[in-house]
């Protein structure tokens, strides 16, 4: 049986959409069916992977109704990584959902057997905590919460982790967080070093041993629509995220 992983975290910029796209391609590698979920109306993973930002099917028709997730799948061009791309006009949807009783669990109730079909699919979230995002945490069974080794790291995840337990209360008592992710991290500077090390003395259990370096291959990647394990295999970027997915899959 899978399992539905979210990419969460209500800031901008830390590496949620990377960390969606390269860990998808890496479990994938791994032999593992992958399927990633755009839910960001900036449609970051959807281009990073090469596909159009306004093709269909896409994840808005899942979330009006339309159609069923599985149903809105599309291959990505990397063995085992299915993907369900993203629209501008998913933006929508944070007008439309909360017009709806119960629209919270749209998106689980359009999951079907994706569980069955995927070892892992992962839920690239908007950097908020609007209705995209809590129907990102209703539908899944873990949150992963990347975190930028910077000086405001911590800042807003006491608020990203009383969110999840209202969620886990009210909507979703299946929800964990599987772990935090330390992006962008520039070992040679004191500040990174420091912000690890405060993270992971707050989280001491939460916190994945892998550290996602900050890399130029990593960041020009989507401009390729590739992922970094294909557009630069044997950069240090592309070998954390091999390494944050073997942790991921050990961790179930
Ligand atoms: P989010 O989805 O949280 O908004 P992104 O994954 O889009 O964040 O990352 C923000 C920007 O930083 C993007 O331009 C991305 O390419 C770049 N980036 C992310 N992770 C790294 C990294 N480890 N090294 C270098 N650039 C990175
Ligand atoms: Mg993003």
């Amino acid at each position: 049986m899978g399992s539905v992983v979210a990419i969460a975290n209500q800031k901008g910029g830390v590496g949620k959409t990377t960390t969606a796209v390269n860990l998808g391609a890496s479990i994938a590698d791994a032999g593992h069916r992958t399927l990633l979920v755009d839910l960001d109306p900036q449609c970051n993973a959807t281009v990073a992977l090469g596909l159009p930002k306004d093709g269909s099917p896409n994840v808005y028709g899942c979330l009006s109704g339309e159609r069923s997730l599985p149903a809105a799948v599309i291959p990505s061009g990397i063995e085992n990584l299915d993907v369900v791309p993203s629209t501008p006009e998913l933006a929508g949807a944070n007008a439309e959902l909360p017009r709806i009783a119960g629209s919270e669990a749209t998106l689980q109730g359009s999951l079907g057997d994706v569980r069955e079909r995927y070892l892992f699919t992962l839920l690239d979230c908007p950097p908020s905590l609007g209705p995209l995002t809590v129907n990102a945490l209703v539908a899944a069974d873990k949150v992963i919460v990347p975190v930028q080794t910077e000086y405001f790291a911590l800042e807003g995840l006491a608020l990203l982790l009383d969110t999840l337990s209202l969620i886990q209360r009210e909507l979703n008592p299946r929800l964990t967080v599987a772990g935090m992710i330390l992006t962008m991290h520039d070992g040679r500077t004191r500040l990174a070093r420091d912000v690890e090390r405060e993270v992971r003395r707050h989280f001491p259990d939460l916190v994945f041993n892998t550290v996602v370096p900050r890399s130029v291959r990593l960041g020009e990647a989507p401009s390729f629509g590739l992922p970094v394990l294909r557009h630069a295999p044997n950069s240090a970027g592309s070998a954390a995220y091999l390494r944050l997915a073997r942790e991921v899959a050990a961790r179930g």
